[in-house]
């Protein structure tokens, strides 16, 4: 072992952890190890203590009512989150937490839920869900795949950029092209999947980003990623 630990917090999987979100937590452990560094997860939920020392944030996707009850212990957390994304700390948000890492969610009932506007997005919930396979290009990461069901529909302010751009599927709206937000190392998103395995690129640069701040390098070794591709090429090709 290197005696390099890296640290995931998993953020509110009691209320917040759909669709298999918790495999993006297994896949960044699973890829630290075989890198040789020691990850060390700590599951956060209502009420527990937030840790001091964490290098990289994982959050996943829940109901409104999920969502509703997690609220307000977010927004006491809210602080501590923006201040580590300013420090460059890497996150990765899916769908609910995605939502309420920016500035509100409104339901289609009319409920504000107030988010900790660590990402300048603002979401509206709509009658029509999106629901389904989708894929979508980035010039930092490729193809990324995944699998979207929500009724929030979600804009971008100028301080975020857009994750992927919707090749196949609904993504941040119905209105433009956009998937996810992206703000420093922080990256949002409404792919479920599980993201992370279905995306090698993406858990790559959260360790790479993390394990840069924490140590100064990645030292990167080639691993293979064949079964992966193979997957990927079929879970493209789905219809929707
Ligand atoms: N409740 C939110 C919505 O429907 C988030 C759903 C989710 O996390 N999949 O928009």
């Amino acid at each position: 072992m290197s005696g390099k630990t890296i640290t995931i917090l998993n953020l509110y999987s009691n209320d917040m952890n759909i669709y298999g979100d918790r495999g993006n937590v297994l896949c960044l452990q699973k890829r630290l190890k075989w890198y040789g560094y020691e990850p060390r997860i700590i599951e956060y939920n209502q009420g527990d203590k937030f840790p001091n020392d964490v290098d990289i944030i994982v959050g996943g996707g829940g109901q409104d009512s999920g969502q509703s009850k997690i609220k307000a212990d977010l927004i006491k957390i809210g602080p501590k989150l923006i201040k580590l994304a300013d420090d460059n700390v890497s996150m990765l948000m899916i769908c609910g937490l995605y939502q309420l890492f920016g500035k509100f969610f409104k339901t289609s009932e009319g409920e504000i839920i107030e988010g900790i506007g660590l990402l300048d997005i603002e979401t509206f919930g709509k009658s029509e869900r999106l629901i389904g396979n989708i894929v979508t290009s980035s010039e930092l990461f490729g193809d990324i795949i995944g699998y979207e069901n929500h009724s929030g529909q979600t804009f971008l302010g100028h301080k975020v950029q857009a994750f992927g751009r919707v090749r196949i599927g609904a993504g941040n709206n119905t209105s433009d092209i956009s998937e996810g937000a992206i703000y420093k190392n922080v990256i949002g998103s409404y792919m479920h999947g599980s993201l992370l395995p279905k995306n090698p690129a993406v858990a790559d640069y959260l360790i790479e980003q993390a394990t840069k701040r924490k140590f100064g390098e990645f030292k990167v070794k080639g691993l293979d990623n064949t079964y992966t591709e193979m997957a990927r090429k079929i879970a493209a090709k789905r219809p929707r």
